[in-house]
């Protein structure tokens, strides 16, 4: 077997566990979580489900109705991967967002399981908004965290070289520590230096 082969084997462990948009309803707070997040569109279902393997895993969490939940998926010996919301292109009021966000913030400060957090940005439009928003939460929390530029083969070798410099000078500024590699789900690439990421904050390292 391959070493992605091995790595990868834990993640396709993963099934729903729950889905909420309160974390007062969130699995129990012990064993070891990390989630995933990213602006709507960004590629974050296609991501869980290329590490996963499972290609319809991330699927639950498009249902309509659960696009603003926090999804909980097991693994093994209590580690989760989580699913958070991605407010991106969602046309909700104001006060909705805000809601999400105070979730949000609430779930990155206090959540004591987590252990990292997985930022999925498309490599041609990164650090928007919502993905700069994140990364100072994450700074605030002293939360590890690692972006995945995803859709890297929409471009060229060199332009995606410079799109990885640009971020990590991006990071250095908002969220000094975090990490970040090129990504494509359909090509499959960077899935080794995901699952090490992974294999790391969940202790299977
Ligand atoms: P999400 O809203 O962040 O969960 O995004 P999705 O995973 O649903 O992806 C949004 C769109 O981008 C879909 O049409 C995907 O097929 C496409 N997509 C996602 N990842 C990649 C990738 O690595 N390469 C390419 N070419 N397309 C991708």
């Amino acid at each position: 077997m391959s070493p992605d082969a091995t790595t990868g084997a834990h993640y396709r462990k993963a099934h729903f566990l729950l889905s909420t948009p309160a974390l007062s309803q969130a699995p129990a707070d012990d064993g070891a979580e990390v989630a995933f997040a990213g602006r709507s569109n960004a590629g974050k279902s296609s991501a869980i489900n290329a590490l996963t393997g499972i290609g319809s895993l991330a699927r639950t969490s498009k249902t309509p109705g659960r696009t603003q939940h926090l999804v909980f998926f097991g693994l093994d010996d209590g580690r989760r991967l989580v699913d958070l919301p991605g407010y991106g292109y969602a046309r909700v009021a104001e006060q909705v967002k805000r809601q999400w966000q105070q979730t949000l913030e609430d779930y990155l400060h206090h959540r004591r399981s987590l252990q990292g957090l997985l930022l999925v940005m498309d490599i041609r439009h990164p650090l928007t908004d919502y993905d700069q928003q994140m990364l100072r939460w994450c700074a605030a929390a002293g939360l590890a965290v690692h972006v995945l530029l995803t859709k890297a083969d929409k471009l060229k070798r060199n332009a995606a070289n410079q799109a990885l410099f640009k971020v990590r000078g991006g990071l250095a500024r908002l969220c000094p520590g975090a990490t970040v590699q090129a990504f494509s789900a359909p090509e499959r690439s960077g899935l080794e230096q995901a699952h090490a990421v992974l294999d790391h904050w969940l202790g299977y390292a």
